[in-house]
């Protein structure tokens, strides 16, 4: 099953060997990441390209979507990718809520009836904003922020939906990796 939007807005922060990595480090790896991505109606995901102002405010509102992921796992601990990071939950919640400009439903009429809609806000950037605000108040509106966790295995960072009362882990990767580690050090 696929991820919502706002979770893998959230994973664009994950760790590798070689320590943490950030998909919106540069203006490339945002372009990349959002032409990845099904942002319609608000934006042609596949015609967009970020300047450096524009990184910079989505890796901003990023960081506001991760504290909402930070007080959904509360009182667990947060992601340790972020812990000297985000911005304090009310300034979160309110820079989510300015991002989420509302789409304006019409009906139309071409030999049948059909739905448009458009976004309330001009220009790529805002609209690249509100497709991923209204993402997040979607997904924590939803009955999925009460499954939210961090990947507890080594190294990782990500958080995920749980899915499966059994389900222990982001993915089976770190699963395999978790119990090598627990494994190891019950040898040792
Ligand atoms: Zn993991």
């Amino acid at each position: 099953m696929d991820d919502p939007l706002a979770l893998r807005l959230a994973s664009t922060i994950r760790a590798t060997r070689a320590g943490l990595t950030d998909a919106f480090a540069t203006p490339e790896g945002l372009t990349a990441w959002v032409r990845d991505q099904d942002l319609s109606p608000y934006l042609d995901a596949s015609r967009f390209t970020a300047d450096e102002p524009v990184r910079a405010e989505i890796a901003e509102l990023r960081q506001a979507v991760r504290a909402l992921f930070a007080r959904a796992v509360a009182p667990s601990p947060l992601s340790s990718a972020d812990a000297p990071n985000l911005p304090p939950f009310p300034e979160a919640l309110a820079r989510v809520n300015a991002a989420a400009a509302p789409l304006v439903r019409t009906l139309e009429w071409h030999d049948t009836w059909q739905e448009d809609a458009r976004p309330t806000v001009d220009g790529d950037a805002a609209r690249l904003a509100a497709a991923l605000a209204n993402a997040a108040v979607d997904f924590f509106a939803g009955p999925l922020p009460a499954l939210v966790q961090v990947c507890p295995a080594p190294r990782c960072v990500l958080y995920f939906i749980k899915r499966h009362p059994q389900q222990e882990w982001c993915s089976t990767r770190c699963g395999n990796r978790a119990r090598a580690a627990r494994h190891y050090r019950r040898q040792t």
